[in-house]
């Protein structure tokens, strides 16, 4: 009973119990046992939709009554504000609720007055390293989905930032998270940690496979679930339970097929659909669309009005809002999903179907299975409690044999066992020099004991692999400056600190820093030679579908002044000195491209910094035109081409658009931080670079997108007017900005207010009707 909790706040009995919540379920019970409100350390290993997140809570609001303060660490940046939604529930009861998941430089000093704080574990690696003063006042951090140290990308910073933050504070209760796995025992060793590992479930869930015209249990029953003329397996069985009023959620292996599946799904939904329904869906329908003005928008909207969705990734925030408020309201009837945000959002249905159990997979060169983890996350998400008697989770099979081999790989199968991925290079080049930098190892063998604190280490019998990938990285790290080693002692350099600070995986700095000493070296060799790198490029072939070079690469045009100045470095050759970098994901070069980036290159080569790799070298030379495409993509931003002709050009969505630019502004700043920091003079070409990535505007536009409520496309039109600035937006005319701004007044007033303009209504001001401003 929820009024038998020792240790937590008085309030929280009366507050779960307006939640609905009167009894803990078994595996939250089993964990109050363990003593997770009494500060005890705790791995608790339950399947999706089992209620973790009110252990998570019952860890924090404990360990916070008792004067502390509690870190929560999500796995993804979109999960962080679900989470501090669930959260900020608790703000009426006087907790502070503070949410980090932005950019990495900062010591997020603000956040030393909250009572619980939510971020990534790469934004909590950084705030270690930046010595965050709070980070030692921690007394209770919870992990949610710590079966990813599995992760070769993510895992290892999760395991070294908990093995940091459990070195600093001694104390410190570490509450883990965690799908089903196969060895939640070892995590708990690794933890010191007490255990609960169940498979207990809210509701009960059937597994199965559908073929032919029947839907295989586990039980070993069947239901006849028969294919229409003309239909996919996956429509059948929506239709199959749209006639049975419930809804379905469609995991596939890809963003284009969620979108593609979502729209041919909607025509399976559409004569369902009630007229009440129909009308909110178009409702919905227009809010979708007034998020952005892309392609993606309009698909979605299609798909909305129709009563299906899709979900990825991609999406903007806004617009998975949207998705998960209807669906959970149950108006759109089915989503088409990646697996991505499976395990994270809550959204439960009736029934899941696991149309693809392959996706393609780049380090195996091709199509490969889904791990039984994965698989069974998202079958976990089958089944509303208290709404539908059981949840049906199912796999498609295409063939007879298929039944089979699904039921064999995934349907009776357990999960596999996750092992740290920590002893690989990239990871430990990051790791090391941070670990190194902000003092927690002084030596090879204080590094060494400090790594034995890790997952790795508590699974490994070969410590012998560790230490060589260590030595590795050590003569790495010290031939390109970012560590000395003297008498046995290991010191950061100041490049390794400012390096380990930028929160840089220390082979971007590298290659940043190189290729601005290439330039400055190109630069003052051109002083001898005929020509200069910085000569203009020649104009793209006008077929070549692109906007004509930026104006800086223009601008260097005619000029016969050999002597190359740092300040004309183009913004596309910075583009593509970051986007090579290893924090860059670059865009994937699709078939066609190759032959379209091979020209690029060989037009705008001059502007890239560094020598351009041989087309010998496979991988490398692959790689640059990757980041060319990459840093092709900003600089349209930054040029002011459209969203929606992006998104197309590129064959992206409009949330990777934001992505790239966040990174780029990341990996900007970062690369202004190395210049100064090694004496080049680049500062201000790079600066420039990453305001225009920022705002995506020209160079012109720069002053006036930074007002607050500006943007891009109305710093354009501001412009059109004849307002090129800040100071003349200040004292501009109304009926002039009215007129720029469409009429539209509040936006006006806002704009004027954040300029600092004297009286911003815009009461009794008529548009100036002079002013013609068409973008459109
Ligand atoms: P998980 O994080 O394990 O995937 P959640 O914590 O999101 O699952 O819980 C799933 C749902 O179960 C939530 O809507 C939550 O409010 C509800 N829930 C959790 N614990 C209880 C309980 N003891 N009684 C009733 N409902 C509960």
């Amino acid at each position: 009973d929820v009024a038998d909790l020792p240790g937590v706040p008085e309030w929280l009995p009366d507050h779960l119990r307006d939640d609905g919540i009167e009894e803990l379920y078994p595996p939250q019970a089993e964990a109050v046992e363990a003593g997770v409100t009494e500060g005890e350390n705790l791995v608790a290993s339950i399947p999706t939709a089992s209620g973790k997140t009110l252990i998570a809570e019952l860890a924090m609001l404990s360990s916070v009554a008792r004067g502390g303060k509690a870190l929560y660490i999500v796995p993804l940046r979109a999960l962080a504000s679900e989470k501090q939604a669930d959260f900020e529930e608790f703000e009426q009861y006087g907790l502070d609720i503070g949410v980090s998941t932005g950019n990495y430089e900062s010591e997020g000093g603000w956040l030393a007055d909250k009572d619980i704080v939510v971020a990534t574990s790469e934004k909590v690696d950084s705030l270690v390293r930046n010595d965050a003063p709070w980070i030692e006042d921690l007394t209770c951090v919870v992990t949610d989905e710590v079966h990813l140290v599995d992760d070769g990308e993510r895992g290892p910073t999760l395991e070294v930032t908990l093995a940091k933050l459990r070195r600093l504070n001694p104390d410190l209760q570490t509450v883990a998270l965690s799908a089903t796995i196969g060895n939640a025992e070892a995590l708990a060793t690794w933890l010191d940690a007490g255990l609960v590992d169940s498979d207990w479930r809210p509701i009960d869930l059937q597994k199965g496979v559908h073929y032919g015209q029947a839907l295989h249990l586990e039980d070993g029953s069947q239901q006849r679930l028969s294919v229409q003329n003309n239909e996919k397996q996956t429509a059948a069985i929506v239709r199959d339970t749209l006639e049975d009023d419930g809804s379905t959620l469609v995991f596939v292996n890809s963003r284009r097929n969620a979108e593609a599946a979502a729209g041919r799904l909607a025509n399976t939904v559409r004569p369902h659909l009630t007229d009440e329904e129909r009308a909110q869906l178009a409702n919905i329908a227009e809010e979708i669309r007034d998020v952005s003005d892309t392609e993606t928008s309009d698909d979605l909207a299609d798909a909305v009005a129709g009563g299906a969705a899709f979900h990825h990734a991609g999406l903007s925030r806004g617009h998975r809002e949207l998705v998960e408020d209807a669906f959970r309201d149950r108006l759109v009837k089915v989503v088409c999903a990646t697996p991505t945000l499976a395990a994270g959002v809550n959204t439960p249905s009736r029934r899941v179907v696991v149309r693809d159990w392959r996706r393609y997979d780049g380090t195996a060169g091709g199509m490969a299975p889904l791990s039984v983890l994965e698989v069974h996350q998202m079958m976990g998400r089958a089944g509303r409690p208290g709404r539908d008697p059981y949840g049906e989770a199912v796999l498609i099979a295409s063939s007879h044999d298929e039944v089979d081999e699904l039921f064999e790989r995934y349907v009776w199968a357990d999960p596999e066992p996750v092992r740290s991925k920590l002893a690989a290079e990239p990871a430990l080049r990051t790791h090391i020099l941070a670990t190194v930098a902000s003092g927690f190892a002084r030596s090879r063998e204080g590094l060494l004991e400090f790594l034995e604190q890790t997952l790795y280490a508590s699974q490994t019998d070969d410590s012998g692999q560790l230490e060589r990938v260590v030595d590795d990285v050590l003569t790495y790290l010290q031939r390109n400056d970012f560590l000395e080693i003297e008498a046995g002692e290991l010191d950061a350099t100041s490049l390794g600190h400012t390096v380990s600070r930028l929160y840089l995986d220390p082979m971007s700095a590298a290659e940043i820093v190189d290729g601005l000493r290439d330039w400055e070296r190109g630069a003052s060799d051109s002083t001898s030679a005929s020509g200069s790198p910085t000569d203009a490029p020649a104009e793209p072939p006008a077929d070549s579908g692109f906007t004509p070079a930026n104006e800086l690469a223009e601008d260097k045009g005619g000029s016969d002044d050999a002597d190359a100045d740092p300040d004309d470095i183009s913004a596309l050759g910075l583009y593509h000195l970051v986007s090579r970098t290893p924090d860059m994901y670059q865009l994937y070069l699709r078939s066609g491209d190759r032959e379209e980036y091979e020209m690029e290159l060989f037009e705008r080569e001059a502007e890239l910094l560094g020598p351009t790799p041989s087309e010998f070298e496979e991988g490398r030379f692959e790689d640059w035109l990757s980041a060319l495409k990459t840093a092709r993509l900003l600089e349209d931003w930054a040029t002011e081409v459209d969203e929606a002709t992006i998104t197309d050009r590129y064959g992206v969505g409009p949330g990777d658009i934001r992505g790239k630019v966040e990174t780029a502004q990341w990996l900007l700043g970062a690369a202004e931080s190395l210049a100064s920091e090694v004496d080049l003079d680049a500062a201000r070409a790079i600066s420039e670079a990453r305001i225009r990535v920022e705002h995506g505007v020209r160079e012109e536009l720069v002053d006036l997108a930074g007002v607050r409520g500006v943007g891009r496309k109305r710093a354009r039109r501001l412009f059109q007017a004849g307002i090129t600035d800040r100071s003349e937006l200040r004292d501009a005319d109304k009926s002039v900005v009215l007129a720029a701004l469409q009429g539209r007044r509040k936006t006006a007033e806002n704009v004027l207010e954040n300029a600092g303009h004297r009286d911003p209504s815009m009461e009794g001001v008529e548009p100036a009707p002079d002013v013609s401003v068409d973008l459109d």
